[in-house]
């Protein structure tokens, strides 16, 4: 990695306790955070700022043979994977690198590992392909927008593959329905963001995907004392925000100033 920051010494340096241990469930009632070191944190308000999860499916072979892209501690063996298979691979056969999802994220991992084995190793040595169920790439995006990316795909020699459903990851090879098998030295994991389970296991207001369900205030409107933002929550009345960075740092000092109102 090029830039780390460690969160626990920030929290610590503006006097936040850090509990280094993943929240289970809420108990909205008894108003306490059950985690998973057997611990429970009880609370008079909080919020949930714990993102997404990355849609693992549970097909044959995708927990054994791919890389997700997510979470970060896992992505990070993705630059590492990619070379390592560039390096294996016999000279006049390029390393077969396919990317499973061709969302934002997807398509933004084959730019830049693109980048950095081209400086690394030349493009003869490698290629990427970008496969997606769907009939486009970065569907949730204008046509015009996916035409231009397409077009710096193919400037690249990216190769992308619409319309291809992945039934199973094998070693060296990804099996498909309906079509021949690709051949693949490395597979990484991009099928977009999937909600935290504990949402919907405390019984918490969610929306049809099982994100927490805000209002625009970043506050559940069933439960004044619990707020949330970024990936995990769905607010209501903008459905169409996109899971992205951009939009979950935005709302941090929306969140802020909102809690701090609050009490
Ligand atoms: C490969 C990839 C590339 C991306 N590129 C971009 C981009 O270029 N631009 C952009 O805008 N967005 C991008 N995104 C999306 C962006 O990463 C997310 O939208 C953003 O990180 C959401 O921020 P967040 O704070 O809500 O959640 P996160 O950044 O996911 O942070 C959540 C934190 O909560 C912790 N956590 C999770 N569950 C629990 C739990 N149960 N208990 C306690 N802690 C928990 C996690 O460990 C994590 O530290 C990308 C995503 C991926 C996967």
């Amino acid at each position: 990695a090029q830039a780390q920051f460690r969160p626990a010494d920030l929290a610590r340096a503006a006097g936040v306790a850090w509990v280094d241990a993943q929240a289970l469930g809420i108990d909205h009632q008894q108003r306490h955070v059950q985690l998973t070191n057997g611990n429970s944190v009880p609370y008079d308000l909080v919020s949930f700022d714990i993102g997404s999860r990355l849609a693992v499916d549970q097909l044959p072979g995708v927990q054994q043979y791919a890389i997700p892209v997510k979470p970060v501690k896992a992505a990070l063996r993705v630059l590492a994977a990619a070379a390592d298979a560039v390096e294996q691979a016999k000279p006049a056969t390029p390393a077969e690198i396919v990317i499973v999802g061709g969302g934002a994220a997807g398509t933004e991992i084959a730019f830049c590992l693109d980048a950095a084995l081209a400086q690394r190793y030349g493009r003869s040595r490698y290629r990427v392909t970008v496969v997606d169920a769907g009939a486009h790439l970065l569907a949730a995006y204008p046509a015009r927008f996916r035409a231009k990316a397409l077009k710096l795909l193919q400037q690249r020699g990216i190769a992308v593959r619409t319309s291809v459903t992945v039934a199973a990851v094998e070693l060296a090879r990804i099996v498909v329905e309906d079509g021949a098998a690709i051949s693949s030295d490395v597979v990484l994991w991009a099928t977009g963001p999937r909600a935290p389970a504990l949402f919907r296991d405390s019984g918490l207001p969610v929306d049809q995907a099982g994100y927490l369900r805000v209002k625009p205030q970043l506050q559940v409107a069933e439960h004044p004392t619990i707020f949330g933002a970024g990936d995990c929550v769905s607010i209501t009345g903008y459905r169409w925000m996109p899971r992205a960075g951009v939009y979950a740092v935005r709302a941090g000092p929306v969140l802020a100033r909102n809690i701090q109102a609050y009490v």
